[in-house]
């Protein structure tokens, strides 16, 4: 198989997994029991929220582990229910299916065929009533990196909360929350390598909890903590990091050895290089997607949110039109990926090509 969905998520680290089956003592027990077990696992979660703090350059007391983004999103969102929001048509499905149910009055900015946000267009659409800002760092389909540090830098002597979307961010940008300048942000583990059904939110001043249960997360966040998805997440930011740079390649490289037309979705010099959506003007464009999965290639189009469903990508079809969205699929790539399987990737594309267009 070549698994090209790391924007989905990303393929599972062994050695991080490894470590956890070697050493299952240290992950079994509640973090919250006072017995030596439970005091072992809860000095592996304080170990994780120091290093997860590091990587984004904030305090260990101002992240609070959740489940995942799409709670972390929820979380910030309930706290503006029937408040005015401003925000954008192409954030993830975990902003813009809660923003449906919030009674909120709400403002979507449209994104340019670049797939950024314009700054000016946040200017114009905040007002004295506006309560929240919330708009992604990098946009899961397209890859565009947003302009959120402008963004913050304009609302920073505002009293309006800036929220950021940082789970396609980090591990290939480096964060400094504080630059950002904003109030709070989402992150989650397994697009990094980490486990599924993790991640934390960033959160510098209080907010009315999501979760009610016990006294975990400082009281912020029922729930059994999930020792061993701190534990993956945290373990796999710096080779992320580390990885970023042969992503970069591989995205050049799939872009040179394709030998049938194509236009880059958005704008090359504004995204992250893990992740490359392409527009296929083909006929027969409806195939080339069951001809990858057919040939052992696992690609996407729009998000693994809405999977199995026939609609086009939102995104790129905000950007453009739907008929393009209908003919892009999305690379996204990541630590186990060679050479070897973009070159081979692009030879089926060409062959898909060869055979049904010029044949
Ligand atoms: N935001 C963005 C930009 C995402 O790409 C995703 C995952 N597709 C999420 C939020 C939701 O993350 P999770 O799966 O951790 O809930």
């Amino acid at each position: 198989m070549i698994y090209l969905d790391y924007a989905a998520t990303s393929l599972k680290r062994g050695d991080i997994l490894k470590y956890i089956m070697e050493n299952k003592e240290l992950f079994d027990a509640n973090p919250d029991s006072v017995h030596s077990m439970g005091r072992r696992a809860s000095a592996l979660l304080d170990q994780a929220r120091g290093k997860l703090a590091d990587s984004i350059c904030a305090e260990p007391d101002e992240i609070i582990f959740t489940s995942g983004a799409s709670e972390s999103n929820n979380w910030v969102l309930d706290n503006f229910r029937g408040d005015e929001i401003v925000s954008s048509k192409i954030e993830h499905a975990s902003i813009l299916n809660k923003l449906d149910h919030t009674d909120s009055k709400i403002t979507l900015l449209n994104a340019g065929q670049d797939g950024l946000i314009k700054v000016e267009d946040i200017k114009r659409a905040v007002n004295d009533q506006t309560k929240l800002v919330t708009i992604q760092y990098v946009n899961n389909e397209s890859g565009a990196i947003q302009p959120v540090k402008e963004i913050g830098e304009f609302l920073k002597d505002k009293d309006v909360w800036f929220h950021v979307d940082c789970t396609q961010a980090l591990g290939h940008i480096k964060i400094d929350i504080n630059e950002i300048g904003c109030d709070s942000a989402s992150f989650s583990g397994h697009k990094l390598g980490g486990l599924n059904g993790f991640g934390f939110l960033y959160a510098r001043k209080p907010l009315e909890n999501l979760i009610y249960g016990g006294e975990q997360e400082n009281k912020r966040r029922g729930g059994t903590s999930f020792v061993a998805g701190a534990f993956s997440m945290s373990e796999s930011i710096e080779p992320m990091y580390k990885e970023n740079e042969s992503l970069r390649e591989l995205k050049k490289l799939m872009l040179e050895n394709l030998r049938v037309p194509y236009e880059v979705n958005g704008d090359l010099k504004v995204q992250s290089n893990h992740i490359l959506n392409l527009y296929f003007p083909f006929e027969r464009n409806d195939l080339l997607m069951t001809y990858l999965d057919m040939n052992g290639v696992c690609v996407s189009a729009g998000s693994a949110c809405s999977a199995g469903s026939p609609e086009p990508s939102y995104v790129i079809s905000n950007m453009y039109d739907e008929d393009r969205a209908r003919k892009s699929i999305r690379f996204s790539f990541g630590f186990a990926n060679k050479k070897d399987d973009i070159i081979k990737t692009c030879d089926l594309i060409n062959d898909f090509y060869e055979r049904n267009e010029n044949g």
